[in-house]
């Protein structure tokens, strides 16, 4: 590292660049670092996002302050699986939620602190005329980043669509972490529930495409949408209403990177690989990629071109096996719409062994007398 202080450049204050900005400028606090947002302060997309213990407790090394800051809100042990309005309830490893807004405030809060400067409001383009203003550029501008593709050629991204087609609501209903299927004369309706603060639960209801194209949603608004999905799914509302953020429907882009450097520009978080929302683990996959490229710099005592070597070398064959599991993940819901499910403890058994993560075996030491009503039933 020459003898002047460092500047680094973040664009996109999400989890990925926020966690950076922080764990960078306390690692090496004679840098400066600017971290410039598109949206206005406390303005972004969504509604709640889970964390898991474990997920948490990976994390806490690199900053026990503000993991903790983001492991005090609302917690859960149980989840409820529900076919066709049967319940099975399941004990699962904790997982913490925050809403976003609060989430990204919070990281926002401790990068001032820690000295980062931060410019909201600001759409920031990186070409390589201003890259060469930087020692270090760190694309974390989300999953459809400009940064990407605008070195396209360079980063040789691969972004699949999903087949599925996803909206994601708020509901004031308190629902413990639930998975909501209903075989319906449209076919399969599927929500991931789960409550993220006193007041609030996440709603994100999924389908295929058929089951789109039956209930016409391409030719809703937003808002007609929102309202066929309380209908559709009145009985498990029980009258609470949905309410949308912006919340059109989408399908999930599954992003991944041949080169995840050029230059002394790197892209981390969802603009270089993205998980699923199906596997809850997006914020954690992108706050990981940040704390293994402090680590790569910290190890490279700044040094960028070796530092940003090294971060892949190590991160690659970690993250790659993370999105393996996310791809089982997909796989598994894209594969829901065209099988007929009826046993609810079954269809539970299917859901926590989706990933290859969980075990038959540890499915049933932790939910005993689930698995023993099952396997009766089999007899
Ligand atoms: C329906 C759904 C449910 C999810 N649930 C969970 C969950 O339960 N748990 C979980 O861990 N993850 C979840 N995720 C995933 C999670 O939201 C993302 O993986 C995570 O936010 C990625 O962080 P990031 O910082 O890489 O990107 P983002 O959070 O997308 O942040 C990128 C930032 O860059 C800004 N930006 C973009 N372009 C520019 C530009 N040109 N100039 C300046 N700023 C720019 C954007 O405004 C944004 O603030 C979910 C996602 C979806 C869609």
């Amino acid at each position: 590292m020459s003898g002047k202080p460092m500047k680094i450049l973040v664009v996109g204050g999400g989890p990925a660049g926020l966690f950076f900005s922080i764990i960078a400028k306390r690692a090496l606090p004679t840098a400066t670092v600017h971290l410039r947002e598109q949206n206005p302060q406390g303005v972004t997309y969504g509604w709640g996002v889970a964390f898991t213990e474990s997920a948490a407790d990976t994390l806490r090394p690199a900053a026990p302050d503000v993991i903790d800051a983001l492991t005090t809100n609302t917690r859960h042990d149980r989840m409820v699986i529900s076919l066709d309005g049967v319940d099975v309830p399941v004990q699962v490893g904790r997982s913490h939620l925050n809403a976003r807004w609060s989430l990204l405030a919070i990281l926002e809060k401790f990068a001032l602190a820690a000295g980062v400067h931060i410019t909201h409001d600001c759409d920031t383009v990186v070409t390589e005329d201003n890259m060469a203003d930087w020692d270090l550029v760190i694309g974390a501008d989300g999953v459809h980043s400009r940064t990407r593709e605008r070195f396209a050629n360079h980063f040789q991204p691969s972004v699949e669509l999903g087949d599925n087609w996803l909206a994601w609501y708020g509901t004031p209903k308190p629902y413990p972490p639930s998975i909501i299927l209903r075989n319906s004369e449209y076919g399969v309706l599927m929500v991931h529930a789960s409550r993220f603060s006193a007041e609030m639960s996440n709603f994100t209801v999924e389908v295929g495409q058929e089951t789109f194209d039956r209930l016409g949603f391409a030719g809703m608004s937003e808002d007609e949408s929102r309202e066929r999905c309380e209908q559709l799914f009145a009985n498990s509302l029980d009258g609470a209403p949905l309410r949308s953020d912006h919340s059109p429907w989408f399908q999930t882009k599954f992003v991944s990177c041949a080169r995840w450097t050029h230059q002394n520009l790197v892209l981390i978080g969802d603009a270089l690989h993205t998980v699923h929302p199906s596997i809850g683990s997006g914020t954690r996959f992108a706050m990981r990629d940040a704390v293994y490229l402090t680590q790569a710099l910290v190890g490279a005592e700044w040094d960028v071109e070796v530092g940003l070597k090294e971060f892949e070398r190590v991160r690659k064959p970690v993250a790659d096996a993370f999105q393996a599991a996310a791809k089982r993940s997909i796989a598994w819901y894209e594969g829901l719409p065209s099988r007929t499910i009826t046993h609810p403890t079954k269809f539970a058994l299917e859901y926590l062994m989706r990933t290859g993560r969980v075990s038959y075996r540890d499915f049933r030491r932790e939910n005993r007398e689930v698995v023993l009503g099952y396997e009766r039933d089999l007899r």
